[in-house]
């Protein structure tokens, strides 16, 4: 990847360079085609400072596939990535649990934890060696023209042309707000409290999920006996919970998880992020297409977020792909619905179950509790439905993009 000293047309320009940018970016570019990537802060490649980023995200094996196809799992290994073999969800107070193990449908894992910015750096370093795209730095998008070429304009006075445009500029989009493409959802009232911390008897390589009154508290296993929690909760709580002394947060901690892995000590910083529903109006207008949260934010509880924007990236890619040698041209609405087509009716049927579950679990009412427990028991005690939700946490049991299938150094 070079710099763009010039500024010209390019096949696609893509705004954002967080893990779904930089997907379609690098997928793009291994395609043939000419891309252009706009990040507003370009990420490090690598840090020197010890500790971990609060940030995490749990990749599903389709992702795990996608970024070996990228090239950028390799160096996502060299870093840090922590598989998970098992998963234990259970309800505040009750009987009512449910375990996942990969052994059970004969894989090594669940899945892997890992550092958003380690998944960032490594999708840069791929496309840094990358000669077909131009990374422009410190440009601010002041408006779009949606005619073909499509055409970006930027406080500096200068423009960029490309036959499409992606916004990967997450949920915020000002690609979204300039192209008048509008948005439903809410705001959950709630907030997501993020930190690292070691556990006592260590992780067990087991993902923990408790469902209580405020919101579920997860345990993501890290290396080396950690854990990166994500507590969802209300604000009211959550800013406590940032305030609290260190010693009196783990108190808490430690009781919320019920013990599960023993005492658990913060290692590092505690931050929260407001939590949303978000669902785009439409994903593509002529000349332009959505990804990743600009188009769809889902409640964290499944951790299926970044998951579902690299499924935008792969499909977008195979609509591109595809249009490429048929001759048509990229931004083209005949060629954008077919990703829309391809990617909107499973990001709302799991932003829909996401919203379900958090409704379900979040709630004192009698009947509901009891409804949960005989859920999660029944579950439990039933293989072929607990598989499924095993199938369901590595990301199977949908169609792929291509390159989401078959790497071969991955089963
Ligand atoms: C607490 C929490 C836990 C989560 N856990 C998980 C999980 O376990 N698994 C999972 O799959 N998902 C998880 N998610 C969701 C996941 O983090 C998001 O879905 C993911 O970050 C979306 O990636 P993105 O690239 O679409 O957007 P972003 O990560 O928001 O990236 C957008 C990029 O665009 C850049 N940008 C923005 N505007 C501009 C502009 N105008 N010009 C240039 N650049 C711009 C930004 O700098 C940024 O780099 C979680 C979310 C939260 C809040």
């Amino acid at each position: 990847m070079k710099a763009a000293m010039t500024v010209t047309d390019f096949d696609i320009a893509v705004v954002g360079g967080g893990m779904v940018g930089a997907s379609v970016a690098l997928a793009a570019a291994l395609g043939g085609l000419r891309v252009a990537l706009l990040e507003r802060k370009e990420p490090s490649r690598d840090w020197p400072q010890p500790g971990y980023d609060t940030r995490v995200s749990a990749l599903t094996r389709a992702s795990q596939v996608m970024l070996q196809n990228l090239g950028a799992w390799r160096h996502m290994q060299a870093m840090r990535v922590t598989p998970y073999e098992r998963m234990r969800v259970w309800d505040r107070q009750g009987s009512g649990e449910i375990r996942f193990d990969a052994a059970d449908i004969g894989e090594p894992d669940l899945g892997h934890i890992v550092e958003n910015r380690v998944i960032v750096a490594a999708l840069w370093r791929e496309l840094d060696a990358q000669p077909g795209v131009e990374y422009l730095g410190g440009k601010t998008v002041r408006a779009l023209e949606l005619d073909s070429p499509a055409r970006l304009l930027f406080e500096d006075g200068t423009d960029l042309s490309a036959q499409l445009l992606v916004a990967a500029d997450g949920a915020r989009s000002r690609l979204r707000e300039l192209a008048g493409i509008g948005q439903h959802g809410r705001d959950y009232d709630q907030q997501a409290v993020v930190a690292t911390v070691l556990a006592e008897q260590g992780n067990a390589a087991t993902a923990w999920q408790r469902f209580m009154p405020r919101g579920p508290l997860a345990l993501l296993p890290l290396e080396r006996e950690r854990f990166s929690i994500v507590w969802s909760t209300s604000p009211d709580e959550a800013r406590e919970l940032l305030e609290l002394p260190r010693s009196q947060f783990e108190a808490r901690l430690t009781r919320a998880s019920e013990g599960v892995c023993g005492r658990l000590q913060l290692d590092g910083e505690r931050a929260a992020f407001p939590l949303r529903l978000q669902h785009a109006n439409a994903y593509v207008r002529p000349g332009l297409a959505l990804v990743g949260d600009a188009a769809h934010v889902i409640h964290p509880l499944a951790g299926q977020g970044v998951n579902l924007g690299l499924l935008d990236a792969g499909v977008l890619a195979d609509v591109l792909t595809a249009a490429r040698q048929s001759g048509e041209p990229l931004g083209g609405m005949g060629v954008l619905r077919r990703y829309e087509r391809g990617r909107k009716g499973h990001n709302l049927a799991v932003q829909y179950a996401m919203d379900g579950f958090k409704h379900l679990f979040s709630n004192s009412n009698p009947g509901l509790y009891l409804l949960r427990n005989l859920g999660l028991g029944l579950a439990n005690h039933v293989p072929a439905m607990r598989h499924g939700f095993e199938r369901v946490a590595l990301g199977q049991g949908i169609e792929l993009p291509s390159l989401a299938r078959n790497h071969p150094d991955c089963r």
